[in-house]
């Protein structure tokens, strides 16, 4: 991840409409997801079980969720015992605090970092800036991104929106800024690509004395922690450097060694299509011994940042079950056309959607368009390992964003406004609520639209342009839906009693 945030980005249909303009970026995202897709709908063919597997998954994710409290502790006194030291991060803020001074109080001015959502979250990266350490994204894709000073577009594979030729001109623009140049000649084959950033890497974990991660996993009764990853840079960043943080979101821990078995068998088929991942790194507090791998210190820094305040909502908790598998990115049609970036969020696709609104609310322009960055086709929820109804939360963001109404936020209730240009869409609704009220009405009001129905205009006036601008109105028919009922019931009643 480069230092850039995604502060200050346009709403949704803004972005993507200048997003679905670049055939290039179409072109890019509808061949990785295809691809991507297909592969796992093998992967996931393979288990005759795999609707257990969901339901278990989604049922371990909802009991952890209900006890959370208790297994964060647990999960707490586990790593203490082991070694570490456990911080509490209520916000971005103070866990961009709490990391900066653990870098601080090493002397060292540079970290390895392995890919990690909650500190692209909360913008470590920027923070670590400021503060004068430079942060080295170790995970390829995380590496093209950061070199090409640009905003990762996808989960799994941040730099989804580049095509080879556009990685060989980042390598051999930008890498010799921040380390090891790109060597001579370098061509867009993907074996000469994976060499040059494997040589680029290689000086910096081997000097790196802090590392920084995330983790997929947290196992409450060990305190373990786990990553899993397909490249082995995760693996040198968690076992070279002496000092590791993790930053992780409280919704990571699972209870039991055996409720994470569960989880290592839907997430990589769900996102990598693999059966196993290549590398799946556990460490369990620190190690003393000079000639062991792992950490000599060992913070795990605990972010809340909006958790707990979609924890008290019983519709949208669901979307803390998600173990950030990217499936139901690859199978979004709007995800596929608008790309990544169009979500203004670490989290883009259709998790992003439900997910962001609840963790920083929908009081700005982009938060609260994200509910409607979907056409509800429901593709998500079929492929979702955990079983979010992703739908269902869409709908009801939706409500949230047109109605106002009651959330918890930093663990207050607060009754939010219904946001600025809903306006039209209430008084359409009240006159909908209306004229269903009154048959009589209706009904003229069917016929006077069917008579003058040559005379419509395709598109709508003043505040409903917006909604023709991507679509026509739809013709209204010469004869209502309840005049047809009943002229043909009526001729067949008819023909009965004949
Ligand atoms: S919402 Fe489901 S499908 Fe999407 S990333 Fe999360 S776990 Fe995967």
């Amino acid at each position: 991840m480069s230092g850039r945030t995604h502060l200050g980005m346009p709403a949704f249909p803004e972005a993507a409409t200048s997003a679905t303009r670049d055939a290039r970026l179409r072109r890019n995202l509808r061949h990785a997801t295809g691809t991507i897709r297909a592969k796992r709908a093998e992967a996931v063919a393979e288990l005759p079980d795999w609707a257990e597997l969901r339901a278990a998954g989604a049922a371990i994710k909802d009991r952890t969720l209900r006890h959370l409290d208790h297994y964060l502790e647990q999960l707490e006194e586990a790593v203490t015992a082991a070694g570490g030291t456990v911080h509490w991060a209520a916000d971005a803020a103070e866990a961009n605090r709490i990391v900066t001074e653990l870098v601080r109080a090493t002397g060292e001015t540079e970290v390895v970092k392995v890919k990690s959502m909650a500190t692209q979250e909360i913008g470590l990266n920027a923070a670590l800036e400021k503060a004068g350490i430079r942060a080295y994204e170790t995970d390829l894709a995380e590496l093209i991104v950061q070199l090409g000073d640009d905003l990762p577009s996808h989960i799994l594979v941040p730099a989804i929106h580049r095509n080879r030729e556009e990685i060989r001109d980042v390598f051999r623009g930008r890498m010799s800024r921040w380390g090891r140049p790109a060597p001579e000649g370098l061509t867009d084959d993907p074996a000469e690509l994976a060499e040059a950033a494997r040589l680029h890497l290689r000086e910096k974990f081997l000097r790196a004395k802090v590392g920084v991660s995330g983790a997929n996993f947290m196992v409450a009764e060990t305190g373990t922690l786990v990553v899993v990853e397909s490249e082995g840079n995760g693996r040198m960043c968690l076992t070279l450097p002496e000092t590791l943080i993790s930053v992780v979101g409280i919704e990571k821990v699972v209870p039991t060694w055996r409720d994470l078995e569960v989880f290592l068998q839907l997430l990589p088929r769900s996102s990598t299509a693999e059966r196993m991942n290549p590398y799946t790194s556990m460490w369990t507090g620190t190690t003393d011994s000079e000639t062991a791998d792992g950490p000599r210190d060992f913070h795990l820094v605990l972010l809340d940042n909006g958790r707990t305040d979609a924890l008290a909502d019983t519709v949208g908790r669901q979307a803390l079950r998600c173990i950030r598998c990217s499936a139901c990115l690859n199978v979004c049609p709007v995800y596929e056309r608008a790309g990544g970036h169009a979500y203004g969020s670490a989290y883009p696709g259709p998790i992003g959607a439900i997910l962001t609104p609840q963790l920083r609310g929908t009081t700005t322009e982009l938060d609260a368009s994200l509910p409607y960055a979907s056409s509800l086709c429901g593709a998500c929820y079929e492929v979702c390992p955990v079983a979010i109804d992703i739908p269902q939360v869409l709908v009801y963001l939706r409500e949230r964003v047109a109605e106002g109404g009651e959330v918890t936020v930093r663990g207050q209730r607060t009754t939010i406004r219904p946001a600025r240009g809903h306006a039209a869409e209430r008084a359409a609704m009240r006159a909908a609520r209306w004229a269903l009220d009154h048959p009589g009405a209706l009904r003229a009001g069917q016929r006077l639209a069917a008579r003058t129905r040559r005379l419509h205009p395709r598109r709508l006036p003043g505040p409903g342009r917006a909604w023709t601008a991507s679509r026509d109105l739809p013709a209204v028919p010469a004869e209502s839906f309840r005049d047809w009922w009943r002229r043909t019931r009526d001729d067949r009643a008819e023909g009965d009693r004949r």
